[in-house]
């Protein structure tokens, strides 16, 4: 095969103790990305290496796997001086410069030539083919030339990577996935510190429609992507928030049906063995996300809730929103299980004794059974094309 990709792994290499189990979790993601594909791949301590035909696709599918910090499709020759300044001045040809510098990293110290004196010898060679200059402090282009036991390798640009852990080393936890902005955020930034998701979403038909539903598997869908395991579990909720409509003041409905999600979030988490709950609030965004709303809403479950946009700003969550391509589903107009008899003036400090007091007059219990035991799950993500329904 013709070409090489090196990829490196950043954040990685700080992790003396597991560096082997996240470098081999990171291939195993990049091999599920790369399914269908033909190539090789080689990987050590510090770098992976994957040889093929058409880097261009690999790497276009290889930039949604976290963990990787940055890619650079290379050129491999032998390591004499000779190979490496024709291939350098061969890859100069084709770009357009004024100004440029070498940077070579000796990592074969047997290599005779030290790599000061590599970067004036193929620098002076450059000089003396092409009308430029050198400049090594705002270069128009960088080559690094790496000389290493296995060959040497020369490169010019390097893409950026995801960063981040590779999902899955951290185990998995449960999202609870609405159709709005916040929460399919919450999980991509989740799945790029290694966590791997299953999700919750709570459906209450006919008060939400099947394009409700449905957006919330395209955007399960979407940030699939980063990770190829999502499952969606969709939970019937109706008879639940019926029976908190009818036997809550108005004012506690929000916050009693925030407190029954979360208790069936909690079941959830364990029977898919989920290590934690992660939700897209984010503080003060509304009645039920203020910090004592929040406290007595999740004194239900002693499961830690994570909430990765908790202390961001709206626009801030849609930055990121717009840029994993979530943005434009999560905007369509149709209404959640938290929007539909929307009261006038939801309490903003809940008095949890109140709560109580409010949830002992009906038997939820029972209906958190049956949410649980009628739950559908919707796996294969990839194979359903949603967006058609839309
Ligand atoms: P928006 O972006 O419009 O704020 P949201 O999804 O964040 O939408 P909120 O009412 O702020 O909606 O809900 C807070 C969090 O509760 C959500 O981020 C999500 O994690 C969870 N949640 C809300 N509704 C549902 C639902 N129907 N199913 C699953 N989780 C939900
Ligand atoms: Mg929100």
């Amino acid at each position: 095969m013709e070409n090489l990709i090196l990829i490196k792994y950043g954040e990685l290499t700080t992790k003396k103790a597991n560096r082997n189990t996240f470098i081999n979790l990171l291939s195993n993601n990049i091999k599920n990305v790369l399914i269908n594909e033909n190539y090789n791949i080689k990987y050590d301590r510090v770098r992976m290496y994957i040889e093929c035909d058409h880097p261009n696709i690999i790497i276009d599918k290889i930039k949604n796997v976290f963990g990787i910090h940055s890619i650079v499709l290379c050129h491999k020759v032998n390591t004499n001086i000779d190979d490496i300044k024709e291939k350098v001045l061969e890859l100069l040809k084709n770009e357009d410069f004024s100004t440029f510098k070498i940077n070579t990293k000796r990592a074969d110290k047997s290599f005779p030539i030290h790599s000061m004196d590599v970067n004036n010898i193929v620098g002076g060679y450059i000089l003396k083919n092409i009308n430029s200059k050198v400049d090594v402090h705002n270069p128009d282009i960088l080559v690094t030339i790496e000389l290493r036991i296995e060959g040497t390798f020369i490169y010019t640009n390097e893409i950026k990577g995801l960063g981040g852990y590779p999902v899955g080393i951290q185990g998995k936890g449960m999202l609870m996935l609405s159709g709005g902005i916040d929460s399919p955020v919450a999980g991509y930034l989740s799945l790029k510190r290694g966590v791997d998701l299953e999700c919750l979403y709570f459906e209450s038909p006919p008060h939400t429609s099947v394009e409700a539903k449905n957006k919330v598997i395209s955007l399960a869908n979407i940030i699939n992507k980063y990770s190829g395991n999502i499952k969606v579990n969709v939970v019937p909720f109706t008879k639940l928030q019926e029976a908190i409509y009818k036997n809550v003041p108005d004012t506690y409905v929000i916050t009693i049906m925030r407190r029954m999600m979360y208790r069936i979030a909690h079941k959830l988490a364990l029977k898919h063995k989920c290590k934690v709950i992660i939700n897209g609030e984010s503080i003060g965004q509304v009645a039920s996300q203020t910090l004592t709303s929040m406290v007595v809403i999740n004194s239900v479950t002693n499961f830690p809730v994570i909430r990765p946009v908790a202390c961001l700003d709206k626009l801030e969550i849609i930055d990121i929103a717009k840029k994993i391509d979530t943005y434009d589903t999560s905007i369509l107009p149709y209404e959640d299980c938290c929007t539909i008899f929307l009261p006038t003036h939801p309490v903003i400090n809940p008095d949890i004794n109140k709560c109580l007091l409010y949830e002992s007059t009906f038997d939820y219990e029972n209906y958190i059974d049956e949410c649980i035991n009628n739950i559908t799950t919707i796996s294969n993500l990839e194979s359903n094309n949603f967006k058609d329904l839309l």
